[in-house]
């Protein structure tokens, strides 16, 4: 590992930090700890942790001694100014004389003596910091460090890796009373560099950002040689059998990621997935016990509140065999939630009894021969899982290579999982009715399309935006935010309909809502109107659906997790307009189409409801044929737009909220919603 240090970048830092008023120490604290958080080998996702002892003017302009401490799941690549709160230090350091205190006790000195305070809270290893008598601290959980460290014998191995020049901690959850030993072993051995915290991760120290920066390079390259020096040879094992695509298997393990809503009839609790493979990953599981290790536990505590302690160990999935691979899915599924909940019970026993359970089901998902998923309620929080993920496989892969990879204790680990302190690192979330599930648009680059998905988005869903112009739909995607996906898609196609739904269903795990929403009018007098024309609308305006919804279905049922399909049905499938036969028919078929699946699909809990729109603008309706059949009928734009029964305009948002309604209406499958503003001719009953 090579230190990022340069000259240049750190003064250029320093000259920028002075024009905003930040004083050198803290722009060289922030120069360093940006170096560190840019590389996963050292840090992810908000861990690992930097302070600078400094000095600071309080609100009343007095001069006091401070530690400017990392905030608490602040990522270090990013770090700004306010993520590193400054605490009065002299006060902090009077906590040694304490045996003991209690979480909130010392949540309540930290934020008494913030110098803002309005500042976040500090980094639960705050403590670590402020005892240690060094102006520069660094904190990380190392990749290399952990493979070296996280062993039954990880004191000899340090020793021997890293000499005097890191003390060995024995192992105590992050907090005080990790600190409180820590500064006592410090003070003992005297250490030149810093310190291993054993099975958790590597502190170095120096009196620049600088020196304790490069410092940390310095030891990590020491792991880093050791394990190149002593590992036995990797073996890549192939496996023979041919292997089902990501696309095929991914639902039936979100299928089997998934939680009834006991209190909701209907209602589930879903999980997002995101996909990993490469060689790195496939070597892991051809060359350990995936069954073995699956079950050692985490690399570094604060990961499992991302993964949990342990993945799921699926068998792979044969390609012509998916039945078999979801039986057994199912099993290994139910077998992880029983375990966690047993582990649940016991350890809340011990611990006094009052935590309350998180949901039991695996954020991280082996599979030997395909890959890995990350599980989140969010795709952020799977992606986040997934990173932890290829973490952990490469520290117990190194770890198994030159020696045994061991975690810490069940007991341990629940401590962790159940701290107030790492809790709050997620955040108090209240989540949003459709947090989990995912939904995906047809003709999503259009006006209603893309109301749609943002409605969707706001509601907690992922979309997927699908449009036969991509870029048009990426264009909507973008406004939504990163994790929305833009995906091709010619519904008039078969094979493009099926290879949208493999893109969702590879990328997000599988789909949960389809809103089938693309179409097109045509017009002529029926009688005398081109057959071709016919079958074009018919293609786009009823077939379009038909393998839209076909596609879903199948993902759905593989799912088991019942779904919603929703169908944009024009008013022209109950109240047809004169020479508008071409665009009604086949959306009066559509709106069978509509009942059928309702019918068919009701007992597998998946619902098909319609939205019957009227007069919107959009590609169907543009601002040009609305200026020209206002001006035919002698009324203003404004009058033609709203003559309804309500004298309202109605906009692509109000049908998206139609869309949303069913979403979220559990018990409702076959009803259509007509949002048109009141046009009795129209009315459905
Ligand atoms: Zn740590």
């Amino acid at each position: 590992m090579k230190s990022g240090w340069v000259d240049r970048d750190a003064e250029a830092m320093v000259a920028h930090g002075a024009e905003a008023g930040v004083e050198r120490d803290l722009a060289l604290r922030i120069y360093t700890t940006r170096l560190l958080g840019r590389d996963p080998k050292l840090v992810l996702h908000g861990g690992g942790n930097t302070s600078a002892k400094t000095r600071a003017h309080d609100l009343l302009g007095a001069e006091v001694e401070v530690l400017r401490v990392k905030a608490s799941g602040a990522d270090m690549a990013a770090i700004e100014p306010h993520d590193l709160p400054a605490v009065r230090l002299v006060p902090l350091r009077e906590l040694r004389a304490l045996e003991a205190i209690a979480d909130d006790a010392l949540v309540a000195v930290e934020r008494t003596n913030l110098l803002d305070p309005t500042a976040p809270n500090p980094s639960v290893e705050i403590m670590l910091h402020a005892f240690l008598p060094h102006k520069f601290v660094d904190h990380t959980h190392a990749t290399a460090v952990l493979s070296v460290i996280d062993q039954p014998n990880g004191e000899e191995r340090s020793a021997e890796v890293f000499g005097g020049r890191l003390a060995f901690v024995p192992y105590l959850m992050p907090g005080f009373g990790l600190a409180k030993k820590a500064i006592d072993v410090f003070e003992r051995a005297k250490p030149s560099d810093g310190l291993i915290l054993s099975k958790h991760g590597i502190v170095t120290f120096g009196e620049t950002a600088r020196e304790a920066y490069e410092r940390m390079i310095e030891m990590v390259s020491l792991a880093e040689d050791f394990i190149a020096r002593n590992s036995k040879p990797i073996v890549f094992a192939r496996l023979s059998r041919e292997i089902a695509p990501v696309a095929a298997v991914a639902p039936v393990v979100r299928g089997v990621c998934s939680l009834k809503d006991e209190k909701t009839e209907g209602a589930w609790r879903r999980l997002v997935l995101e996909f990993r493979t490469h060689n790195a990953v496939l070597d892991f599981f051809a060359a350990t016990d995936p069954a073995r290790v699956g079950q050692a536990g985490v690399a570094t505590p604060d990961h499992t509140i991302r993964t949990k302690n342990w993945p799921l160990v699926l068998p792979h999935p044969q390609i012509g065999k998916l039945d078999d691979f979801a039986r057994a899915a199912r099993e290994a599924a139910d077998a992880f939630a029983a375990h966690y909940r047993n582990y649940f019970k016991r350890h809340n026993k011990r611990a006094g009894g009052g935590k309350l359970e998180l949901d039991p089901l695996p954020r991280v998902v082996l599979m030997p021969g395909l890959g890995l998923f990350g599980l989140g309620r969010t795709k952020r929080d799977a992606i986040i899982a997934a990173d932890i993920a290829e973490e952990w496989i490469a520290v117990v892969r190194d770890a198994e290579r030159i020696g045994r990879f061991e975690s810490i204790s069940e007991a341990d680990m629940f401590d962790c999982e159940y701290w107030p302190l790492e809790q709050a690192k997620l955040g108090a979330r209240k989540e949003p009715p459709l947090a989990g599930q995912i939904a995906a648009i047809t003709g999503a680059a259009g006006a209603i399309g893309a109301a749609t998905a943002k409605a969707f988005a706001a509601a907690g869903a992922e979309v997927a935006l699908l449009d036969v112009n991509l870029a048009a739909a990426s264009e909507q995607a973008k406004t939504i935010g990163p994790t929305a996906l833009a995906v091709p898609c010619d519904v008039t196609d078969a094979a493009s309909v099926q290879a949208a739904f493999d893109t969702v269903a590879a990328n997000f795990g599988g789909v949960d809502i389809v809103i089938s929403n693309a179409g097109a009018a045509w017009q002529g007098r029926i009688g005398e109107v081109d057959e071709d024309v016919l079958r074009k609308s018919f293609e786009l305006n009823f077939y379009g659906h038909q393998r839209v919804a076909q596609a879903a279905v199948k993902i759905m049922l593989a799912q088991g997790t019942g779904g919603c399909l929703l169908f944009n049905v024009s008013k022209q499938a109950v109240n047809p307009g004169p020479n508008f036969g071409p665009y009604g028919i086949p959306k009066a078929a559509l709106l069978a189409l509509m009942r059928q699946y309702a019918l068919d699909y009701g007992a597998d809990g998946i619902r098909a409801n319609a939205v019957n729109a009227d007069r919107i603008r959009s590609g169907l309706l543009t601002e040009a044929m609305i200026a020209s059949r206002s001006s035919a009928r002698g009324l203003s734009v404004k009058d033609y737009m709203s003559g309804n029964l309500l004298g309202r305009e109605v906009t692509a948002e109000d049908v998206a909220q139609a869309f949303l309604h069913h979403a979220l209406a559990l018990k409702t499958t076959a009803d259509v919603t007509t949002v048109d503003g009141g046009n009795i001719a129209a009315a459905m009953r």
